[in-house]
């Protein structure tokens, strides 16, 4: 293994693992609460819990999940009232949200929906209906967490297969590189903050300092750079990030 001395004093050894696929269930009846834990775990997912809106605001402080179904009814703060919270801040705006609810007027579809829900599922609900529209949702608002084959340019990345190509020849990088440039090739053209980055490639944006994002972005190009395909990651001055396979300007 190659090393090289690094200013910002992450060991090369010791990348920081990416986070599987994180859903928040936020539901006060412990039962629900429990079925639908167990059953998203054992469909793959990592799972939190929260049993009011306080206890999901500490959560999605300390890290923002990749989805959040939630109840209509909580004790605290109405879940409608939560949704538009979640929806009025820019760091929670894009998380995929799915109401759950025991009504299912078509008003109360209408009022979810208005309120920034994705999506609205009426209990009692089939657990197969429900990981379907999770799976359904998460490839439309979330194609980082798919496993489509995204091309840009001469770059291919295979999420299956955990493969890069560029310009034909294998370009092979660390796990965090790879989630890293998966998210810029499936948000090309936006601007990313390295705070934003650090939310939706580490899930942390609190003790996850945001100089790593600078050495994990170094990383990325030195991995490009075999097929010259570096310049793909463009730095935004004063903003952060973007990949595009145009020119910089
Ligand atoms: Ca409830």
């Amino acid at each position: 293994m190659v090393s090289y001395h690094d200013p910002f004093r992450v060991p090369v050894s010791t990348p920081i693992a990416a986070m599987p696929t994180t859903i928040l269930i936020i539901e006060d009846e412990p039962a629900i609460q429990e079925l639908l834990r167990v059953n998203l775990q054992h469909a793959g997912y990592t799972v939190q819990a929260a049993a009011d809106a306080a206890q999901a605001h500490a959560i999605v402080d300390q890290a923002l999940p990749d989805l959040i179904l939630l109840d209509w009814m909580l004790p605290d703060t109405p879940g409608i009232r939560l949704a538009k919270q979640l929806r009025g801040t820019e760091r929670t705006r894009d998380i995929p949200l799915i109401m759950l609810t025991a009504r299912g007027t078509e008003q109360d579809k209408v009022n979810g929906l208005e309120a920034g829900a994705d999506d609205y599922i009426t209990k009692p609900f089939s657990l197969r209906e429900l990981l379907a529209r999770i799976r359904s949702l998460l490839r439309r608002r979330a194609p980082q967490l798919a496993d489509d084959l995204i091309q840009a340019g001469a770059l291919e990345l295979d999420p299956q297969a955990h493969r890069i190509t560029g310009a034909g020849r294998p370009l092979p990088m660390g796990p965090s590189e790879f989630r890293l440039l998966h998210f810029l090739m499936t948000h090309a053209e936006r601007v990313y903050s390295r705070g934003q980055l650090l939310d939706q490639i580490w899930g942390d944006h609190v003790f996850v300092e945001e100089r790593t994002v600078d050495v994990h972005i170094r990383r990325l190009r030195k991995a490009l750079s075999p097929a010259e395909l570096d310049h793909y990651i463009h730095t935004v001055r004063g903003a952060g990030y973007r990949f595009s396979t145009t020119q910089e300007p």
